[in-house]
């Protein structure tokens, strides 16, 4: 027998125990970006390596060491997508949709970071987007937050926080940047080893670093909020407003800078105290900048990023998941004449019951092999089809979960029978 063949590090498949969590997330997505009037979006996985070197910016995790990229056989540099905000931008700006004023849009899938892969963190992990472009804000910002405080909500997780914070204008933050660069040089030698490395390309992620060390250098330096301009700051004290006004909570969080340089004013994440270090669930911000930096007219834009992954986790941990997919009724069809009418019938109650979850037995076997396998579906029904059903136009209905007579029904009333017993509210496709 050959070896067989591992899956890469940090790349994971989705069991069908698994599915009904992320279905369950995925539905309650759509409908929440609905309720906004938000409109999706399918973005390239494969994208120019140029388009996340000039936006997300070279002194960053992601473009220093994170990203696939390769070289195709027509000598095209490539690489897989590490986020969503790029790629969107990008989308935006090459047909031309800026042209039709505003836009507030979201799109999901697979994103690609070659991180070391641990609990909640892998090399393809799976992103909901959300973005708007052409509004200055503070209102869509506070909107986007909203969107994202609902999502949450709805899929049970109430008890994340918001941590918020603003970064002020691009100048503001290079003002900035350098009395963070003044201050941190003065303690250059007991910095950890990324951190002495950003002092000189982006000494704002130093903010970020996750040594202990320098974590206790980070407590003194200066804050942000400190060095704002007025109108970043009034940016600031209005979004604060709205979310006081929602009914929003939030935590003030001087040293929250996020990991990508396109950033300005508003930056935001929601974190969990349920997943241990990574515990950052949802994360997005204000990037002013970007559009006119990747070439489009200049246009304000914010936008947040969710760990699909991460949620999941949760929900399963929570146990808000919903139970796994299970079929309501089960066909037993025992004989060749009942297996033929059995498939028609089993599609005809599909017509017209688009709602109704029915499995039909597959592979043969006795009566009592097919009810074993109905019990073990979950199944709350079992629809028998003999011979003798069969030949007579009929159909039994036997309840499986409860003590009840086999009731006959005519095939032809097996639809509206289900859908009373079930509760099910036909509307045929
Ligand atoms: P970190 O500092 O934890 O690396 P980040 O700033 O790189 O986070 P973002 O780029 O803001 O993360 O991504 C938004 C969200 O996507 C994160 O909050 C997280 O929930 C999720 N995410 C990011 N990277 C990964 C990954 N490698 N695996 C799983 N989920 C991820
Ligand atoms: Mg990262």
């Amino acid at each position: 027998m050959s070896k067989i063949i591992e899956p890469l590090r940090g790349v994971h498949d989705v069991l069908p125990a698994q599915s009904p969590a992320w279905q369950f997330l995925e539905r309650h997505t759509r409908e929440v970006f609905a309720a906004y009037a938000y409109e999706e979006m399918r973005v390239p996985i494969i994208e120019q390596t140029q388009l996340f070197r000039r936006s997300i910016g070279d002194f960053t995790d992601i473009v220093e060491k994170e990203m696939f990229s390769f070289t195709d056989q027509g000598d095209d540099q490539i690489t897989l997508r590490p986020e969503a905000t790029a790629g969107m931008a990008r989308a935006v700006i090459s047909n031309g949709m800026l042209r039709e004023g505003r836009l507030r849009l979201w799109c999901m899938g697979p994103m690609f970071r070659r991180e070391r892969p641990q609990a909640g963190r892998y090399r393809q992990f799976h992103q909901i987007d959300a973005e708007a472009f052409g509004f200055e804000g503070p209102d869509i910002d506070a909107e986007l937050i909203l969107l994202s405080a609902r999502l949450l909500r709805r899929v049970g997780l109430s008890g994340v926080k918001l941590h918020l914070n603003s970064l002020g204008t691009a100048a503001a933050r290079t003002a900035y940047r350098e009395r963070l660069s003044e201050y941190f040089k003065a303690y250059e030698s007991t910095l950890d080893e990324d951190s002495r490395r950003r002092l000189h390309g982006n000494p704002l992620r130093i903010l970020d670093s996750k040594d202990p060390d320098t974590q206790r250098i980070v407590a003194g330096a200066p804050s942000l909020l400190e060095s704002l301009d007025p109108a970043s700051l009034t940016h600031f004290e209005r979004l604060c407003s709205h979310l006081r006004g929602a009914g929003i909570e939030y935590h003030v969080e001087p040293r929250l800078v996020r990991g990508l340089d396109y950033y300005t004013r508003t930056v935001f994440e929601w974190i969990t105290d349920d997943l241990g270090a990574q515990g950052t669930v949802c994360a997005g911000g204000r990037y002013d900048g970007l559009v006119a930096q990747l070439g489009g007219a200049a246009t304000p834009g914010i936008g947040w990023a969710m760990g699909q992954e991460r949620i999941v986790m949760l929900i399963e941990k929570l146990g808000s998941a919903m139970a796994r997919e299970r079929p309501q009724v089960y066909l037993v069809l025992v004989g060749e004449p009942a297996e033929v009418l059995g498939f028609k019938v089993a599609e005809q109650l599909r017509d017209v019951q688009p709602r109704l979850k029915l499995q039909i037995n597959a592979g043969g076997g006795n009566f009592k092999t097919q009810f074993r396998r109905a019990d073990k579906s979950g199944a709350e029904y079992a629809i028998v089809l003999g011979e003798d059903e069969a030949a007579r136009g009929v159909a039994a209905l036997k309840a499986l979960r409860r003590e009840s007579a086999q009731e006959e029904c005519a095939i032809g009333a097996l639809g509206e029978r289900l859908g009373a017993l079930l509760g099910l509210t036909g509307v045929a496709e």
